[in-house]
């Protein structure tokens, strides 16, 4: 039995309380919300942290199931942003005093896309001074190259476990060479081996997913003492194998619902990391980042891809914001998180509170 009062000073959760926590609805479920907002506060303060997210592009060499841009959806116009646009959309972060940017594409392994990318890397620290703090969300990679890419510049990795259930991994990926789920794990290890804030996280509400495979799923983050969480609702693509199973799958304000109570039930668990409010949020419910910011969450990630490349990125369907400019998502979001009660960290890195560096890695310049 859940007592929301006990929630602030409980130190050990098990997977049956996890599990329950997230199963709650109703008026349980909004007091649980709303406790964890406070404890959010309490912990770390009001302030939400900006990373400008450049989606530059959607080549990919994986099949995964459930994703839109997967090697073999040949219904997409495939794109990739010059490396021109993409500094220009780093000055605009940092012009506009977002503390942070992050480089997203399809998962690439060829030494034409890895060299690109340290080049980048080097050239966005340069541009913006050292200032402008960069996370990468570009898959599983050779050590040589995270660590290529560490020194360059990155200081941050997002690399999503998807599921930690390996049963359950398998049935939203292919199981072969390429698919790993082992490898992934592996990864997660090297980067913060190598001294990045290494950020995990799943997908909520996918075909076969159970309250206790969730529930595992944060127990997975704490075991591996991650510093940063992205994880948002499972939303099908009609142009993926998964979306052979819509039928069965939770209800979208249920998979909405659900996102928002492992948020506020994670905060719980791992007081002192950041967690993002997801994008697949907005797909849902047009204030969902905002309600996520309200539960937990401390980071949100307006896109600043180019608008004319947007409509391609399409991990899913209904995805918020393609046909805006950047300029109209910092304003509408200034105001939207205002609204929230909380307040925008300009120009601050935000870096999350759980982080330790390794002894051996030198800090970085340009850390504020
Ligand atoms: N290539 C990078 C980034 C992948 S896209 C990598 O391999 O890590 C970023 C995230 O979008 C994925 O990690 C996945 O969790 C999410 N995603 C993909 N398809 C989705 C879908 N249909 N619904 C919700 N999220 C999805």
């Amino acid at each position: 039995m859940i007592e929301i009062e006990d929630l602030h000073n409980k130190q050990t959760f098990t997977k049956e309380y996890i599990a329950e926590m997230l199963s709650l609805s109703g008026e349980k479920r909004k007091m649980m919300l709303k406790e964890a907002g406070e404890f959010h506060v309490k912990q770390l303060g009001k302030k939400v942290f900006f990373r400008g997210l450049i989606e530059f592009s959607n080549y990919c060499t994986k099949d995964c199931y459930y994703c839109g841009i997967r090697k073999d959806n040949r219904d997409i116009n495939r794109y990739d942003i010059d490396d021109e646009a993409i500094l220009n959309a780093a000055r605009f972060a940092h012009e506009n005093r977002y503390g942070s940017l992050v480089l997203q594409s399809g998962e690439r392994n060829d030494s034409m896309f890895t060299e690109r990318i340290a080049k980048l890397l080097r050239g966005i620290k340069k541009i913006t001074n050292g200032e402008l703090g960069i996370t990468i969300s570009l898959g599983e990679q050779t050590r040589e190259i995270y660590k290529e890419w560490f020194e360059a510049g990155a200081h941050r990795y997002l690399l999503r476990i998807e599921s930690s259930d390996e049963e359950l991994y398998y049935k939203i990926h292919p199981r072969d060479e390429k698919h790993n789920f082992q490898t992934r794990l592996n990864c997660l290890h090297t980067l913060k081996e190598l001294g990045y804030q290494t950020g995990t996280g799943v997908m909520i509400g996918l075909p076969f997913q159970t309250y206790e495979h969730l529930a595992n799923d944060l127990l997975f983050m704490k075991e591996l003492d991650i510093d940063m969480v992205g994880m948002g609702p499972f939303i099908e693509h009609h142009d993926t194998p998964l979306y052979k199973f819509k039928e069965q799958l939770w209800p979208l304000q249920r998979r909405f619902e659900v996102s928002l109570n492992m948020i506020a039930a994670l905060r719980f668990v791992m007081p002192d990391i950041n967690i993002a409010a997801a994008t697949a949020l907005q797909a849902i419910d047009p204030m969902g980042r905002e309600k996520a910011l309200q539960v937990g969450a401390n980071i949100i990630m307006p896109n600043i891809t180019p608008t004319v490349n947007r409509k391609n990125y399409l991990l899913y369907e209904n995805k918020p914001c393609t046909d805006e400019g950047a300029d109209d998502c910092t304003n509408c979001l200034k105001i939207r998180i205002e609204m929230s009660g909380r307040e925008i960290g300009f120009s601050e890195w935000g870096d999350s509170k759980h982080y330790k560096k390794p002894l051996s890695i030198p800090p970085k310049v340009g850390r504020k």
